[in-house]
């Protein structure tokens, strides 16, 4: 790929030039979704159980979308890239992709072209925004999967016109993403915004990260369900009405049930979800005190519980936070865009790196492997 730079200019009466560096990130950043071309883009969501890829167009709306199941974590990581590919040619038959957006469940470096560390796949240090972009012949973007879910509900849902933000994802665990004055706050090595591991409670339950205490064994689907099965377990009788539910099958005690019971009056289940939503206030008062925006999202399937997690959240958030009267108060508020934000906002930060007439197309993706592989060559952008 070209180290060069390259000038492009701007249709329009007032008519800007906007540098911007081909090879380098930073640079890329600098060019601002206002000035992006109004071009429709590939957004990519890879998580631990699916691999949802969408084309959007400027408005954030999904012209189209497919999904499929993400590769086994023991085969290769050309595999999961050979998925990516795939998809992206597909939806290239029928649409103009200008560029291309990834949301991956893992640590991805500062520059945005390495995943560091993906839980769910083989990904360890692995090149993969170069990989694609020099398959696919356009423009790649990667970031973390909260980061492009805290842009989307930004650009296009729940805290449009609010630049600062914080989202907490309430999945299995607690995922999160800082977004001030319209910039996504990624840290010096890209890994900022891992919230779920702050630790909340000296000597606490066990986390899978190694530590003990973590906020997330607090305030996640997971922390739902553990609680709800160690009463169950316990035969406790608050816990009745869940365990004739399940036949007394503990194991069949899930998130989506403990919010179904919830609603439907469940004291128990009234209770937990209480519970978990005193702990996420609590720790959202302790980010507004580090961090001071304006709007918090939730999301995650855990939200799906709606007033029943986020008015406890606020209950607490207001207990807790510090300075309370004496400052303006952050909204706490749920996540607008569901399941799709985060392919949402992979597409609509590609558009940061898209070229206006640089297109995917499996004609000339093909025309160029071959090319590779009769000059016995990785062929290059
Ligand atoms: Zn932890």
């Amino acid at each position: 790929m070209s180290a060069n730079r390259e000038r492009v200019y701007r249709g329009g009466a007032a008519r800007a030039t906007v540098w911007r560096n081909v090879s380098g990130m930073d640079r890329r950043e600098r060019r601002s979704h206002l000035t992006a071309p109004r071009v429709p883009t590939v957004g990519i969501d890879i998580g631990g159980t699916k691999v949802m890829a969408g084309v959007v167009d400027a408005d954030g709306t999904i012209l189209e979308k497919l999904r499929t199941e993400t590769p086994d974590k023991s085969k290769s990581p050309k595999v999961v890239e050979d998925t990516i590919v795939e998809l992206v040619l597909d939806l290239s038959e029928r649409h103009d992709v200008h560029a291309v957006g990834i949301g991956a469940a893992g640590w991805v470096d500062a520059d945005r072209s390495r995943v560091l560390f993906a839980p769910h796949l083989a990904w360890r240090d692995e090149p993969l925004r170069d990989r694609l972009s020099e398959r696919l012949l356009v423009p790649v973007m990667v970031d973390n999967d909260a980061n492009t879910a805290a842009w989307a509900e930004w650009r296009f849902g729940a805290a449009r016109g609010e630049p600062d933000l914080v989202m907490i994802t309430l999945g299995t665990g607690i995922g999160g993403a800082i977004l001030e004055d319209g910039q996504v706050k990624r840290g010096r090595y890209g890994v900022a915004g891992e919230f779920g591991h702050m630790q909340v409670v000296p000597g606490g339950h066990r986390c899978p990260c190694g530590n003990r205490g973590c906020w997330e064994q607090y305030s996640s689907g997971n922390a739902l369900v553990r609680e709800a099965r160690e009463l169950a377990v316990a035969d406790s009788p608050v816990a009745y009405g869940i365990i004739d539910r399940v036949g007394g099958n503990v194991r069949d005690i899930t998130g989506p049930l403990i919010t179904e019971l919830a609603r439907q009056g469940d004291a128990m289940c009234v209770e937990l979800f209480q519970d978990i939503g005193q702990w996420l206030g609590v720790g959202i008062a302790n980010l507004a005190a580090a961090l001071d925006p304006s709007c918090f999202v939730i999301g995650g399937g855990v939200s799906a519980a709606d007033d029943l997690l986020i008015g406890p959240a606020r209950d607490a958030f207001r207990r807790t936070l510090t300075g309370r009267g004496y400052r303006p108060e952050a909204r706490i508020v749920k996540a607008e865009l569901g399941p799709e934000a985060g392919m949402v906002g992979a597409a609509d930060l590609a558009r940061l790196v898209a070229r206006r007439f640089r297109r995917a197309n499996r004609r000339r993706v093909e025309r160029y492997e071959r090319y590779g592989r009769v000059y016995g060559r990785q062929a290059t952008d």
